[in-house]
């Protein structure tokens, strides 16, 4: 009977222990959700003021010829701040919306990477150019995925954002897709300057900067490499990192078969 008792109290005592932890993590799951949503509204809210004042600056860029020196070096400064925070405010919508979308509500549809490869190269190339980086795309034909095509433009755009922002004058950054095992792959290759070993734990965390004073004066705020983890997830991928200082850095993309 004793043994009996001790069961049956130990049983009761689990019970509750269970239903009260989890009332008490409703209170902080609210408070969660209103900070993701916070974050979520404060972004989209800031979008239209400033697309607003990018037009602006864009107008007043046309008619630089009239104004003095300096003023017209503050139209370009105010240009390259308002679309530093353009692109963060995308970023921080776009994680607002990974930590709070439902991943089984979204359209994955069967595309061709073939086409929305070149269309990422052919859109970098101006960029490329500027620093005499020769662009590379190596894709094997007709490569179809199931995913999100939006998404997955994304995260080459990303991959090849950062390949050109990280290296030097007369560099070469080389886009490959391939298919093995029914797997997609997908490298970025750059001859840059590379990434510690010390560090290549923490590149894909949220607001991590190698160098703050670098990156910033590349445009970048710490938020890309967060965003392509959360696509490859999304897809049920995975991606791989190998870098060596001042050699270069390669991104490998797997993305499983599915549909
Ligand atoms: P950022 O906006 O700063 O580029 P990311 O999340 O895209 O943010 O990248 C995080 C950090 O990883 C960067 O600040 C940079 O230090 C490093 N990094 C990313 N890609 C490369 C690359 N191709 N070569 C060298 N360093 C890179």
């Amino acid at each position: 009977i004793l043994l009996v008792l001790i069961v049956l109290f130990s049983c009761i005592a689990y019970y509750f222990s269970f239903v009260m932890s989890k009332r008490a993590m409703v209170p902080i799951r609210h408070a969660f959700k209103r900070q993701q949503d916070f974050v979520a509204d404060a972004s989209h809210e800031l979008r239209t003021p400033l697309s607003v004042m990018l037009s602006s600056i864009e107008i007043l860029e046309m008619e630089k010829d009239q104004l003095s020196k300096m003023p017209a070096r503050m139209v370009d400064n105010v240009k390259e701040e308002v679309k530093r925070m353009t692109g963060l405010v995308g970023d921080l919508l776009t994680l607002a919306r990974s930590d709070t979308d439902d991943p089984t509500q979204m359209s994955f549809e069967r595309f061709d990477l073939q086409s929305v490869a070149e269309k990422a190269i052919l859109s970098f190339e101006p960029h490329a150019l500027e620093k005499n980086i020769q662009l590379n795309l190596d894709v094997q034909s007709s490569i179809t995925v199931f995913g999100q095509k939006e998404r997955l433009t994304q995260l080459l755009y990303i991959l090849l954002d950062n390949a050109i922002k990280y290296s030097p004058e007369n560099g070469s950054v080389k886009l490959h897709v391939w298919k093995e095992k029914e797997n997609v792959f997908i490298s970025v290759s750059d001859t840059g300057i590379g990434i510690a070993q010390k560090d290549l734990p923490y590149i894909f965390e949220r607001f991590y900067r190698v160098d703050r004073a670098r990156t910033r004066q590349n445009g970048g705020h710490g938020l890309g490499l967060s965003i392509a983890k959360w696509i490859v997830d999304l897809h049920g991928g995975q991606i791989n990192v190998e870098s060596k200082l001042n050699k270069g850095t390669t991104f490998i993309v797997k993305l499983p078969p599915k549909g």
